[in-house]
């Protein structure tokens, strides 16, 4: 299928590794000049030659720099300043235990997954509307749906933004600006092998028993591959996906139980 947005121009924010990066290559491969972003430099222009290299009728621009301030974000969108296309994302907070978290750690929290979105869609979505396509992509969590208690910064600070979202997807899409949230279950990433080499350290077991414990818990016995979540997002931002709007996509193999 030809998803009609070869051309466009997408900012995909947090995109060296991941989620992030499999979002831009699959918009790469539909033809989008993307601008990737992240923190470390190195792993941030390998991604991106790698991309440039699949993709050579693309633009692949890259910004090395913390998407959670605003001097991360002004650089981005210096270069990549009226976006048809913007994925948010960024690193989650980390796990604890709510006792032990100060002020500090919940606006730290806010700011990374709740504000920096809101943000980067205060300072886009009105180009996107007055020139009739716009589409917004709010990386999140499968823990908005079904919240994990040691991730209790992670689903206060992403409720946060889903709310937020709920209002403004209903006023941006008469002017054919989508914005949805993707919540991803568990994808086999840099996060989520760092989190069972964590737990196999406390258990004292290898990080692989771990993960293929892990994956046995999915109801698809694996865990997701990023490039499933690229190409889910592609199509989210396609000319096709335009009557999709203020929902929140569950990619997590099953792994949530409910009927809706
Ligand atoms: P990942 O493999 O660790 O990749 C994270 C990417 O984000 C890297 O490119 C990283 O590069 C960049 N990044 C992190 N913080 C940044 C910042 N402040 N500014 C700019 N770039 C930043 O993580 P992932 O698994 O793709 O996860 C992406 C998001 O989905 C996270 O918020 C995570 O909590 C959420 N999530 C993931 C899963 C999963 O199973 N993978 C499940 C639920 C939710 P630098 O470190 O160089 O900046």
């Amino acid at each position: 299928m030809d998803l009609g947005i070869k051309g466009r121009r997408a900012l995909v924010c947090a995109s060296s590794k991941g989620l992030g990066r499999a979002c831009a290559a699959a918009l790469a491969a539909e033809g989008v000049h993307v601008t990737m972003t992240a923190r470390g430099a190195e792993v941030l222009a390998n991604a991106a030659a790698d991309i440039r290299k699949a993709n050579p009728g693309v633009t692949v621009t890259e910004v090395a720099g913390d998407i959670t301030t605003p001097a991360g974000r002004e650089a981005a969108l210096k270069a990549c300043p009226d976006p048809d296309i913007l994925i948010n994302n960024a690193g989650g907070p980390p796990p604890g235990d709510f006792r032990n978290w100060t002020r500090d750690d919940w606006i730290k929290a806010i700011d990374a997954n709740m504000l920096t979105p809101i943000e980067l869609i205060k300072a886009t979505v009105d180009g996107m509307m007055a020139r009739k396509f716009g589409r917004i992509v709010n990386i999140t969590s499968a823990a908005v749906k079904s919240p994990i208690e040691i991730l209790g910064l992670s689903n206060g600070a992403r409720a946060g933004l889903t709310g937020f979202v709920a209002g403004i997807a209903r006023k941006t899409v008469i002017n054919n600006v989508t914005i949805n949230g993707l919540l991803p279950g568990p994808f086999n990433t840099d996060r989520l092998r760092g989190t069972a080499k964590a737990e196999a350290e406390k258990r004292g077991l290898t990080a692989e028993q771990i993960m293929v414990e892990r994956a046995k818990l999915n109801p698809a016995g694996r865990f997701g591959d990023p490039d499933e979540f690229g190409e889910a997002c592609a199509f989210l931002c396609s000319a096709k996906a335009g009557f999709i709007t203020g929902q929140n996509i569950l990619l997590d193999g099953g792994a949530f139980p409910g009927t809706l």
